[in-house]
């Protein structure tokens, strides 16, 4: 690992992220079905941001776009939950971990960084509601952020090839995220 490779770890884990790990982008596991997911819009989101479904795009070209990429910087947030039914505590980790994936994303533009793919937990969540809902434009391009599954990623299948681990306990919830970046 070089040293902006390190560097970046800790940039991850100063935004407040539990763990995170680089891995190649061949490690990734896409799976086009996530998109027949998002369809069924059980997050009660689909077709109502400008970064989810349908509206980011068709599958097959954005799993392309992932792959188009060598390598990722992937994190996660674990939280602990009351119990297995504290969707409260399940709705605040996942407000958490976009106020992390935004903090992140902020230092790495502040280094210089442009032209990565930064992916995180489902929904943008930067407006409420997200400017879809009157059909206008995002005013905050540069700050919308789409999601692992709406890029076609399984999650779980590509966590398996790392150290971390997808469940961590009874009472937890645990959020990904990735930055994919291309070599110079
Ligand atoms: S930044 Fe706001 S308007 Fe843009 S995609 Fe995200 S929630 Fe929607």
């Amino acid at each position: 690992m070089n040293f902006m490779e390190d560097k970046l770890i800790d940039l991850a884990k100063s935004a407040g992220f539990t763990n995170a790990e680089w891995i190649d982008v061949s490690q990734i596991v896409c799976d086009r079905k996530f998109r027949e997911q998002c369809a069924v819009n059980a997050c009660g989101v689909y077709g109502k941001c400008w970064m989810c479904p349908p509206d980011i795009g068709e599958i097959d070209a954005l799993i392309d776009e992932v792959k188009s990429y060598s390598r990722g910087l992937l994190y996660q947030s674990i939280f602990e939950l009351e119990d297995s039914f504290d969707f409260e505590g399940m709705v605040e980790g996942g407000r958490l971990q976009n106020v992390r994936s935004r903090a992140l994303d902020k230092g790495l533009k502040e280094l210089g960084y442009k032209n990565y793919l930064h992916l995180s937990k489902g929904g943008c969540g930067h407006c409420s509601p997200c400017a879809k809902a009157k059909g206008e434009p995002c005013p905050f391009p540069e700050e919308a952020l789409s999601s692992l599954e709406a890029y076609g990623i399984n999650v779980s299948a590509t966590v398996k090839g790392t150290s971390m681990k997808y469940i961590n306990g009874v009472n937890t919830v645990t959020y990904f995220g990735i930055v994919l970046f291309r070599e110079d």
